[in-house]
Order: structure tokens, then sequence, then C-alpha cells
């Protein structure tokens, strides 16, 4: 298997892809895009397209084991593995405002919150969901419930006490699934997309629902991972201070023991697709973090029947192999240590990865090389964003506030006389709120509290822009260039203040791209 590609497909209406039977009148939707309806799609374009389900190369194409059909995921994200912990009050990616995210993995015995020089030190909690490996962010699939009334086939009209409600991922999102397999079937793929293609997708369709674009994704869903296999495993044998083996599982997968009946937990023989040398370790991992997820389908026409569902291992599960006494340098595959493993590739079950570097380095600070091809206002804009996602708004901060702010960015001279105005205007007024507040109980404006940092938004405002100067990390040191990108920056900030306040609502960060 040498050539691959990526597809991406946008959703243009709400899209439910049902994550199993309905259990009573909730009916629930995936939030990545199974390789299977990949592969249906595709199938479905083939014979739109005039090409003959009988034929042998349709046969190659999507009932062979030559290629797999990999799981879409919202951006190209990735489930966090299921090692990830972050802090319980105020958790998530310190790119996203939170405290950080830290890994079990290599660690024994119980942690706290890590955040800041006095550490926060509360307990941590689970760390669901997906995220950028590229930007250490979090990457929300967004959904919502829709509320319907069966329609009475005899009446045609509703159906008395038959309500029912579905939970839609929204219209608008993005999501990358890649396929694998020989190069000449891939390449059939590649101009079966041609320029995209519409298509329908799940459940609800004569309602309108899961009408879906796709089409080719760019050259980016291959950028990571960025190190090899033999690189990653030497950043393992540093912070573990031993050869390890670690798997990580991509996207969901299926194993069987020799009676056929499924399997949840994984051997060192499973692990031989990936290149590795079996003898090398020891048979049972040492280490596990792991979870279940039950897998549903539908056989097609002329069965229509359910299948018997299965249990897969979730995403994200990781299995730490230990090495066999007297091996201090396992064999160790060329390449990129990513490939399939267990059942089902054909659907793009059992991608893994071998080495995983989120359990060595669970999250960076989002540097320039983390930026390559983004221009100045995106990452100033994103930035900004971040800020104001801490906790500003109209609703907390007065406009004079903000005017009076705005007012002493711009008539500093220098990035130092604009960084002491910010610092004074601030220290002023939290020295004025605090009296108020000692006044009358209450804590108003920049004294209160920040949604994910306990930090009132005046020492969260200074931290970000004065003392960590975050909105120019990576971008320019200082001086000249420094005011001009803090005043740009305060711009975007600034704006996405006014429209809220003239929407009367949170704006999405797309809205907040024009300039004064
Ligand atoms: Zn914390």
């Amino acid at each position: 298997m040498t050539g691959r590609t990526a597809l991406e497909i946008r959703l243009d209406s709400p899209t439910l892809i049902a994550a199993g039977p309905p259990s009573s009148n909730l009916v629930d939707t995936l939030t990545f895009i199974p390789g299977n309806t990949l592969r249906g799609v595709l199938a479905w374009r083939y014979i739109d397209e005039g090409g003959d389900a009988s034929s042998p190369e349709f046969k190659r194409l999507f009932l062979g084991d030559k290629l797999s059909f990999g799981f879409a995921f919202k951006d190209g994200a990735q489930a966090i593995p299921l090692s990830a912990r972050t802090c319980k009050y105020y958790g998530g990616f310190r790119a996203d405002g939170g405290h950080g995210v830290m890994d079990l993995l290599a660690s024994n015995g119980e942690l706290r919150c890590e955040y800041e020089d006095t550490p926060c030190s509360k307990p941590l909690d689970y760390c669901n969901g997906f995220y950028d490996p590229m930007r250490f962010r979090e990457v929300g699939v967004t959904r919502r419930l829709v509320t319907r009334t069966a329609i009475s086939r005899a009446r045609g009209s509703a159906d008395h006490g038959r309500l029912y409600t579905q939970r839609v991922m929204e219209e608008g999102q993005r999501f990358v699934g890649r396929i694998y397999g020989d190069e000449d079937l891939v390449a059939k793929i590649r101009k079966l997309v041609g320029d995209g293609f519409e298509v329908r997708i799940g459940k609800g369709v004569s309602r309108g629902m899961g009408w879906a674009r796709v089409s080719m994704a760019g050259e980016a869903a291959w950028a990571w991972p960025p190190a090899g296999a033999k690189e990653r495993f030497e950043a393992f044998k540093e912070k573990f201070g031993r050869p390890v083996l670690a798997v990580t599982l991509l996207c969901d997968a299926l194993f069987t023991d020799d009676y056929l009946r499924d399997r949840t937990s994984l051997t060192i023989k499973d692990l031989e697709p990936l290149g590795i040398k079996v003898s090398d370790w020891k048979e049972a991992p040492a280490n596990v973090f792991a979870a279940t997820r039950r897998v549903f389908g539908f056989d097609g026409e002329p069965i229509g029947l359910p299948r018997t569902p299965k249990t897969a291992l979730a995403a994200g599960s990781v299995f730490l192999f230990e090495a066999e006494k007297g091996v201090d340098n396992p064999c160790i595959p060329d390449g990129d240590g990513v490939g399939f493993i267990g059942e089902g590739r054909l659907e793009g079950y059992g991608r893994a990865m071998l080495w995983h570097p989120f359990h060595v380095e669970a999250e960076r600070e989002d540097v320039a090389e983390g930026l390559p091809g983004r221009d100045l206002d995106s990452i100033l804009a994103e930035r900004a964003g971040d800020l104001y996602a801490l906790g500003f708004g109209p609703s907390r901060i007065s406009s004079s506030q903000m005017a009076a702010l705005a007012e002493r960015i711009r008539r500093a001279k220098d990035l130092e006389e604009a960084e002491e105005n910010i610092c004074s205007f601030i220290d002023n007024q939290l020295g004025k709120l605090r009296k108020g507040a000692e006044r009358t109980g209450k804590k108003g404006s920049w004294l209160l509290e920040g949604r994910r940092r306990r930090e009132s938004l005046g020492d969260l405002f200074k931290d970000y822009v004065v003392k960590e100067k975050r909105y120019r990390r990576g971008l320019c040191a200082g001086g000249a260039e420094g005011l001009d990108l803090l005043r740009r920056f305060w711009r975007k900030f600034h704006n996405r203040y006014r429209i809220e306040a003239s929407f009367k609502e949170p704006v999405p960060m797309d809205c907040c791209k024009e300039e004064e």
C-alpha cells in the first residue's frame, strides 16, 4: 500500500450519522464520518458517473482489500488520547485559555494541575474530544437538537404522541478523510472526485438533511506527524528512561479472538503489521488507557437487517509495552510508524500510531513553526479571539472603559509607553473596583474573574498583552514593529467587542476579519 489521498467533506445542511439504533425517542449523531460512509459515497459516485457495480474495477475499488477508507474527522483533527488529563476547574489546552493538558502515560502516582509558578494544584479530570495536533487546540464538533413530529402514514398528518428528537451536526463544518492503498486505485479515486461533487449522507435526507460536498483536500492533510518513527522512539526512550513501545489508536479498532469473539485488549502480536519485531517486546501491555464503543451497522439490500453489533476499541486508546529483558536497541520501523492493525481495514478501522508525540509533549506553545502559510491578520484575529473568549464582553466591561484603554494604546509613542499605559490604566481601575467591592461586596468590570482562569479580567489582559506578550509570540521581538502589532491586535480585540455589543450576542471568529 503505497498510495494515499485525502478528501474533504463539507456539510451543507445539518447531518445525522446515527451512532446506533435509536434509544427511546432520541437519535444521536456521531461526531465523525466513518470510513464506511466515505466508501459508500464514492461507490455511489462511481455508479452515478456511469460505472458498472458488477465490474472487476468496482470490486477492486470498493470491495477488495487494496484500498482503506479512513474515518473523516473535523478539520483533520485527532481524538485526544485517553491518557490525557486536564485541570478539573479550568480545563482545556493553554492555547484555548485553559490550564493545559497533561499526559499520564509516562507518569505514575497522582498528579495535580501544574498551571503557573504557584501551582493551581486542583485535581485533574478526563479530557475528551478532538484536538489539532499541530496547534494544540481543541476541535469541537458543533451539534444541535432538532425536535420533530412523526407523520402518520394513514392520515398524512402529525401522529399523536410521537414526538422525537435528533441531535445533528451543524452545517458549515469540514471533515477530512484519508484513503490509503495501491497507487493505481488511489489515482482512480482522485479522478472520480475530480472537481468535487454533491452527496447526501446519513439520515433524514428526505427532509433536506445531510447535503454535503466532497472534494480533494490539500497537501496540508499530510503535514503531521512532523517526525519519523525512529526520532519519536528516541524521544520516548529519553522521557521514560528505557526503551518502550506505545501504540495509540487514531480511530476505532476491531479485534477478534480465535473464536471470532470481540476482543478489547491488544497483545504485541497485533502490532506486527506496523513493522516492529514481536520478540523485542513483552507480550502483554504494561499500561493501558482504553475505552470501547459499540459499532452498529445495517446490511444493504436485500437483507436490510441490523448486523450484530461489535465492540470496538475506541479512538484514543493507548497501550504501553515494555522491552524484553536485555533488549536495548529494538528494531524500529522506517517511515512514520503509522498503519492499520486489527480487522475492518477496508472501512478504515484500526489506524494506529507508534510512539504518538502527544505522550511525550502533550502541548506546546503556539510558536512560529506552527503557523506556516497563515497570514498575520488571521493569526492576530485568532489570538484576539482567544483572549476575548476568556470572559470579556459588553455585559462585563463597559464601552467607555474599552474606549479609554483604546485611547491609551493609540496615544503611546512607542511600545514601552503603550505597555505602561495599559498597566497603569488597569491597575488604577482595579484599585477603584476593589475599594468599591469592599463597600458593597459586589465585584464588577475588570475585577470579574475570567471564564477559564481565576485571575481578574484586568490581570488576564495585562498578563496576555504586557507580561507574556502572547499576541506577538513567534512573530516579532518588539520595537516599532511590536507597537504596530499591538495596535493591530487591539483593533481585532476591540472589533470583537463592538460587534458583540451591536448584535447583543457572541460572534463566531470569522465575522471579525474586517478592519476599521
Ligand atoms: Zn488548574
